[in-house]
């Protein structure tokens, strides 16, 4: 990557814990019912069945620029498990850019790189991958909700260990003869820590070989952990906001998702401050 400053670059971009940063575009996206003619997805090492097949998210780029997903919108994850529909999807990519599965660039027929001025991705993999996303927040807001019945009924001590019903499938969560297991165990009703342990889990089978610990120049005696794709990016993202590093909230006067620097902040900004107020003084009205 060509920058002329790399560690302004690095300052820019390197927080706490993670550095990273990611291709957005400027240019044309659309759906698509077949690849584009003579242009196939290139495979990747690591592309699922399901990236090969229509209809595709196509991406014709007339600028490429760099961002810092993980500083720029910390809670994108929450954006995402959001999306409902294609027009969602195309906005969602034309903003932060593809999630990074498939290929870029995409080669023709004769094998050569076409002049990497087109994107592909597939759609069914992007909806796949937002309802896998959404069905582990929704868990995740149980346990913040502190719906308890709710999730004593999701979880099942069998004689092997602990599962749990999530999408209605049995998932082990722990095997019997962990210490932790005993633990639980002898608690009724305890269901934080075995969720907990569970999403985790699940994020790190799911980023599985996508981020990776790195030294980076100038940042001597530190690792860092470093998302190859926006997907696993967002996966990590998720489990920040399991720890408390950020606190999700979806503002109530444009339903977008921040992270309020202070927990009394009910919206993403003034102009959506106003706006609601005014919506709940004329409700006030209303009732008298
Ligand atoms: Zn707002």
């Amino acid at each position: 990557m060509r920058h002329s400053n790399i560690s302004t670059f690095l300052k820019e971009n390197v927080s706490d814990q993670y550095a990273f940063f990611w291709e957005a575009y400027t240019g044309t996206c659309t759906v698509k019912k077949a690849a584009p003619r003579r242009l196939s997805p290139y495979r990747r090492f690591y592309q699922e069945e399901v990236d090969s097949k229509p209809p595709y998210l196509v991406f014709r780029i007339n600028k490429k620029r760099y961002y810092a997903p993980l500083r720029r919108n910390p809670v994108l994850h929450r954006a995402f498990c959001g999306l409902s529909d294609n027009a969602g999807i195309v906005k969602f990519a034309s903003a932060y850019g593809l999630l990074g599965f498939s290929s870029a660039p995409v080669k023709n027929n004769r094998g050569r790189r076409s002049d990497g001025l087109m994107l592909i991705e597939s759609l069914q993999r992007w909806r796949r991958e937002i309802a896998e996303m959404r069905s582990l927040v929704h868990l995740w807001e149980l346990v913040l909700n502190k719906r308890s019945s709710l999730l004593s009924a999701l979880l099942e001590w069998e004689k092997d260990g602990l599962y749990i019903i999530v999408n209605r499938k049995k998932e082990l969560v722990l095997s019997a003869d962990l210490p932790m297991a005993q633990k639980w165990r002898g608690q009724e009703g305890q269901y934080y820590e075995p969720v907990t342990y569970y999403i985790n889990e699940y994020i790190s089978r799911k980023v599985g070989a996508h981020v990776y610990p790195r030294i980076l120049p100038g940042y001597k005696k530190k690792v860092y952990f470093f998302p190859t794709d926006l997907l696993s990016a967002m996966w990590l993202m998720f489990l920040w906001e399991v720890i408390g590093e950020v606190r999700p909230r979806q503002c109530p006067g444009c339903r977008i998702w921040f992270n309020p620097r202070r927990s009394t902040r009910k919206t993403c900004g003034d102009r959506c401050r106003k706006k609601m107020s005014r919506i709940n003084l004329s409700k006030r009205k209303e009732h008298i």
